[in-house]
């Protein structure tokens, strides 16, 4: 026997109640998979719900014009997801007629569908038994087979994936949720895993070896850039002057807060609203915020004030339909 019984046993007795779990809508899955991503899962509960009530069906999300898509995504963050997901659900509609696909190579032809997407679609919505292969699963992996190889690695990933497939049982929905389970309740990322509660301990050669501490081994990140900006919140009366980004790069099309590179001294600052035509009324606050994408980590040193009414040279009013992304959205007063 292996760990496979005993884990969706497991499973099925203790799984935490999600929508996502009270679903074999293949849509409604593949939201759920692609929001929680990058996402913490209890963060993800009420924009899964409002955002299926909003777009209930493949052919809504196909429809929808960009800024109520990212009104939707909005706080979520990782907005390339928003439009790969609208990108996919044209492609269902125009290419595909309508009808989503159902297998894994189908899947995984979808923009935005990599092989752990398409593989936890394939198993929890269609019943493919095919392996869905995440950092989750590697770290339990390495622990349950004493492996020292470097999870971040294509080769290892595609051995476990290898592997995997060998030993899964016909619910291979169940088994690759377990699997996710157990990573994020017993088998923890972060500080010690909950070995004395594991229900796949007999099978676990790092218990036995006593080397769980010590997996799973994987190379080390590189540090994140840097990048400082000094932003500016032009208010008045409640309103507040945005600009839209690029159509390309990091938060593309999403709007933003006027903001320039580096930290500008008082001089600066002064020359930088002259030159915007902003005229101040009254005192400066100036505070600091930070955000942090994946590879970068913004330092941003926040202006605040009230002006005059004027006409910005580059960007609009606030009128509350705007979404702000968070990264703007943490420097507001
Ligand atoms: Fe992870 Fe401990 Fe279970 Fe092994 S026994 S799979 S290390 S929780």
């Amino acid at each position: 026997m292996n760990f496979a019984k005993p884990l969706v046993a497991w499973y099925q007795a203790n799984k935490r109640d999600f929508p996502w779990r009270e679903t074999r809508d293949p849509y409604a899955i593949w939201l759920s998979e692609i929001m929680l991503q990058q996402t913490r899962t209890t963060a993800v509960i009420p924009y899964y719900e409002r955002f299926l009530a909003a777009l209930p069906t493949v052919g809504d999300l196909a429809r929808v014009d960009e800024d109520a898509l990212l009104r939707l995504w909005q706080g979520l963050g990782y907005y390339s997801r928003a439009r790969n997901l609208q990108r996919a659900a044209v492609k269902i509609e125009t290419e595909l007629g309508g009808a989503f696909p159902n297998t894994y190579e189908g899947l995984l032809a979808l923009p935005g569908v990599g092989p752990y997407t398409a593989g936890a679609i394939a198993s929890i919505a269609f019943g493919q038994t095919v392996p869905a292969v995440d950092g989750n699963v590697l770290r339990v992996w390495a622990r349950l087979r004493n492996c020292f190889d470097d999870i971040t690695q294509t080769a290892v990933k595609a051995r476990v994936t290898r592997e995997l497939a060998e030993i899964m049982p016909q619910r291979a929905g169940d088994f690759n949720q377990a699997l996710m389970e157990l990573g994020a309740v017993v088998c923890l990322p972060i500080g010690a895993p909950r070995c004395e509660s594991c229900p796949v301990r007999a099978f676990c050669k790092a218990f036995a070896a006593g080397t769980v501490e010590q997996l799973p081994v994987r190379t080390k990140k590189k540090p994140r850039k840097k990048e400082r900006y000094t932003v500016f919140v032009l208010q008045n009366e409640g309103s507040f002057v945005v600009q839209k980004r690029p159509k390309t790069g990091l938060l593309a099309s999403l709007y933003q807060l006027p903001h320039t590179v580096g930290f500008l001294t008082q001089e600066e600052i002064a020359a930088w609203l002259t030159a915007f035509g902003a005229r101040p009324v009254g005192e400066l606050a100036v505070y600091s915020c930070t955000h942090i994408f994946t590879h970068i980590e913004w330092e941003m040193r926040v202006v605040c004030l009230e002006v005059s009414p004027f006409t910005p040279p580059v960007g609009l009013w606030y009128d509350g339909t705007q979404g702000l992304p968070t990264a703007f959205a943490k420097c507001l007063p």
